[in-house]
């Protein structure tokens, strides 16, 4: 079945805008580079989340769902984007929220997306940190819930299963038409990968129209071979609801573990570097979980020649910005404080 013939609940913008990026590419000597604005997909600031989003909440309605039901972490654009699309359908959202190891820092609990939950009054839920299964805790939930005589819709962390991958399908054929265009073929996609479903549905997309554009995801967490297999597994099981297309083999995936640094959420210096430069040059906000990463390899192939100047590269921008608000420290000045400094109201 082709990914046309399924329903869509309308939540985002578009086609979002496929651009060049003149500065970034001069400062970096290298080949050309665009971007896919999917960090302008318009719901509640955007991300990749979105376009799942609107093949799973066709499903949620079509099953008579009252609420969603997800996980991630506490800074989670995931859980962010669910809880806008869940009001946008009128129906409820609960997130489960794994705390992180890393920082006790009360402004990555308050700030960024979370706030954002609050203003969406996303029904929270907070676990330690360390959960080994964050979408067995929410199908647990959802068996209670059930039991209660609710209907809740269970959507994974990341809405990476077949139903949203279909997003990323669906995403390719808009960059084709896009490219196509422009006149120019894509060599080479750069993304973030967590959950995998991003990845998958773009290399099925691709694969369905025929296309053999290199897709080469970063990790944002775990290492390089868990998420090819998460990838792989993905493309396999939407090519068995699909029918018509087929996954490619294993060594096809291509992921790389190089950026992940200390682990999810955590940024390094690299990462910080690839948000400045690319904010400095381009005007463009990346973030510090999955775009700064992202964006650290995509300069890092370039610079070690991986990427050849005559290539064209497309970076492909999943969003996240509103996470910057919660890693204040990692930027210069954090939170105005020389202005602070200067109030003598404050005293
Ligand atoms: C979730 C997310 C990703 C990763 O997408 P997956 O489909 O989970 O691999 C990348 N970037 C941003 C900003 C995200 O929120």
């Amino acid at each position: 079945m082709a990914v046309s013939n399924f329903t869509r609940f309308p939540l985002g913008h578009f086609p979002t805008p496929f651009e060049p990026l003149e500065a970034l590419s001069r400062s970096l000597g290298g080949p050309k580079l665009f971007i896919k604005r999917d960090d302008c997909t318009g719901l509640a600031f955007g991300g990749n989340k979105t376009r799942k989003l609107e093949y799973l909440l066709a499903d949620a309605v079509a099953q008579g769902s009252d609420m969603l039901v997800t996980a991630g972490g506490i800074q989670s654009n995931h859980v962010r984007q669910t809880a806008a699309a869940a009001r946008r359908a009128g129906l409820g959202c609960i997130a489960l929220l794994e705390a992180p190891a890393f920082t006790p820092d009360p402004v990555f609990y308050q700030s960024g997306n979370r706030l954002l939950d609050e203003v969406f009054n996303c029904q929270c839920v907070y676990l330690a940190a360390g959960q080994p299964d964050l979408n067995a805790k929410a199908q647990e939930y959802c068996n209670t819930l059930r039991s209660q005589g609710k209907a809740p819709y269970f959507i994974p962390v990341g809405g990476s299963n077949v139903v949203g991958a279909l997003g990323y399908m669906s995403a390719a054929e808009e960059l084709l038409q896009q490219t196509e265009a422009n006149g120019q073929a894509l060599d080479r996609i750069v993304l973030g990968t967590g959950s995998a479903g991003t990845q998958a549905g773009l290399v099925m997309g691709l694969r369905d129209a025929g296309v053999h554009t290199k897709v080469t995801g970063i990790a944002v967490s775990g290492t390089a071979s868990e998420k090819i297999s998460a990838v792989h597994d993905l493309c396999v099981q939407i090519g068995g609801y699909l029918g018509g297309v087929t996954a490619p083999e294993i060594n096809e995936i291509l992921v790389s573990d190089e950026f992940v640094g200390p682990g999810y959420g955590q940024p390094t210096n690299k990462t910080i570097e690839a948000i400045n430069l690319t904010a400095q040059t381009e005007g463009v906000l990346l973030d510090p979980v999955y775009t700064g990463k992202a964006m650290a390899g995509l300069i890092q192939m370039v610079r070690s020649g991986e990427i050849s100047s005559g290539e064209n590269v497309l970076f492909l921008h999943t969003g996240g910005a509103p996470g910057l608000f919660a890693y204040p420290n990692f930027f210069s000045d954090p939170g105005g404080l020389k202005a602070a400094a200067l109030n003598p109201v404050s005293a």
